[in-house]
């Protein structure tokens, strides 16, 4: 029987780069911290966990509209938002070895590297700032957006103007995002660059405790179809103290990283904060006019805020095992279906048979127009290709051999987490795999 998960961080890391999930960012160079490069699997992996985002919190609802912003924003944006003021982390520098690290991540008061005095503590702006033309000032300051919110509030009035939608609704928007983090870490955890998936969902305040209740069960619902295990996701509800400069209530859903509870995602009440501070600084009225109530308001922002990329290594922490399979211990990911990047892997038996690949080509292009995900593999012995699919989370591997083109037209299909093959006719094999929910 497959073991439980969470394993170290190490043989994790050491797969995802092995199998072309994740690697480090300009790694001949000798990396850029808090960068990582997602490879040839790991871009499957993420666009999958992106989609069913886009799917369930946009595209299926009709309260929902899509954005796409820019990430390079007008200056004024961030001193509206209070950006530029209130976006910063604690720093403290030790005053021996000048090391620094955030302040609220060190335990007493000695440098947890070399064991000196640490200095002052100070707050540290976590914007990226950049120049944006050929002019050299200050109109041409502005930063990499250190969230994808803003870009949402100041096209509030565009959507409201092109769509007209009646509140409650919500504006949906997937896309890189920036933080000069004071120490990255913990792999993917915590980058300087990273993606995140946001919705602002605005409504009438006396509305707004329904609504969040509501946003807090569709995380949930997501949590659980990208197949996360619910027993390693908490929500904390977060002190005033340690919210964000915006937010009136917050929940933070913590998952149970090999390296201890962290948070994962965050639901936040923000007001009409933002809005307000637009109207204010842009001098454009952001007012919605409510037609029941005949009258203008500024609506109310619910936030349900995740990381792409936190999301993709509790997916791959969860899915960790090792066991021991024909005396041999191996290694697999049991991802869901749903997400895991080959959903179904066909062989021909051997690779030198021709009528055998024939065969294997033609259930593998059958199976491929079905479910898309779908990988033709015929390199090494079937042992072989049956680990590293394993390695990868196909959770099955359909294997050609004589039986198939001379007896009964059966295939071996082979279950990922059990190790055990069942004969599957031919006519059968698409019914078989939508049977399994496979997308
Ligand atoms: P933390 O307290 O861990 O720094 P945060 O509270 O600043 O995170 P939010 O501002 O709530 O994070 O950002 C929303 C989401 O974006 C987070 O729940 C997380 O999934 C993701 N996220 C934020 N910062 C990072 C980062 N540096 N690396 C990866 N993902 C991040």
């Amino acid at each position: 029987m497959a073991e439980k998960g969470n394993t170290n961080m190490e043989k994790i890391v050491s797969l995802a780069k092995r199998r072309g999930f994740v690697y480090q960012g300009s790694e001949i160079y000798g990396g850029l911290a808090g960068t990582w490069d997602y490879g040839p699997l790991g871009v499957v992996l993420k666009n999958n966990i992106k989609n069913i985002w886009w799917k369930m919190f946009v595209e299926d609802r009709e309260d929902m509209y899509g954005l796409d912003a820019a990430i390079l924003m007008n200056g004024k944006v961030w001193e509206a938002s209070g950006h530029v003021g209130g976006f910063s982390d604690p720093l403290v520098e030790c005053k021996k070895c000048k090391k620094r690290f955030r302040a609220d991540h060190v335990e007493g008061d000695e440098c947890p590297s070399c064991g000196g005095e640490l200095g002052e503590e100070r707050e540290f702006n976590m914007m990226f700032e950049t120049k944006v033309g050929a002019m050299e000032d200050s109109s041409s300051v502005s930063y990499l957006r250190p969230e994808t919110a803003q870009g949402i509030f100041v096209n509030f009035k565009n959507v409201v103007d092109s769509f007209h939608p009646k509140l409650p609704f919500g504006i949906g928007q997937i896309g890189k995002a920036f933080r000069n983090e004071i120490t990255p870490r913990d792999f993917i955890f915590r980058v300087r660059e990273l993606e995140q998936m946001e919705v602002e969902y605005f409504v009438k305040e006396d509305t707004l405790k329904e609504h969040f209740e509501k946003w807090q069960k569709i995380m949930w619902d997501f949590i659980d179809i990208i197949g996360l295990d619910k027993e390693h996701v908490h929500e904390l509800e977060v002190e005033a103290e340690d919210r964000a400069h915006y937010s009136k209530r917050t929940i933070d859903f913590e998952f149970d990283f090999p390296f201890g509870r962290k948070e994962l995602y965050g639901l936040a009440y923000r007001t009409d904060y933002d809005l307000k501070k637009h109207q204010e600084h842009s001098k454009v009225s952001l007012e919605y006019l409510d037609e029941e109530a005949k009258e203008k308001i500024i609506p109310h922002v619910i936030e349900p805020s995740l990381g792409v990329d936190r999301t993709f290594l509790a997916i791959l922490a969860d899915a960790y095992r090792e066991d021991e399979m024909g005396g041999e211990t191996r290694t697999y990911l049991k991802l869901s279906p749903t997400i895991a990047p080959v959903k179904i892997a066909v062989f021909p038996l051997l690779k030198n048979k021709p009528e055998l690949v024939a065969k294997a080509r033609e259930i593998f292009a059958e199976l491929k127009k079905q479910f898309g995900k779908v990988q033709f593999d015929d390199n090494g012995n079937v042992g072989k290709r049956y680990r590293r699919q394993d390695e990868i989370g196909t959770p099955y591997c359909v294997t050609v051999d004589y039986d198939t083109i001379e007896k009964d037209n059966t295939v071996t299909v082979r279950d990922r987490d059990t190790g055990e093959q069942e004969r599957v006719s031919v006519e059968d094999l698409v019914q078989f795999f939508l049977d399994k929910k496979m997308i």
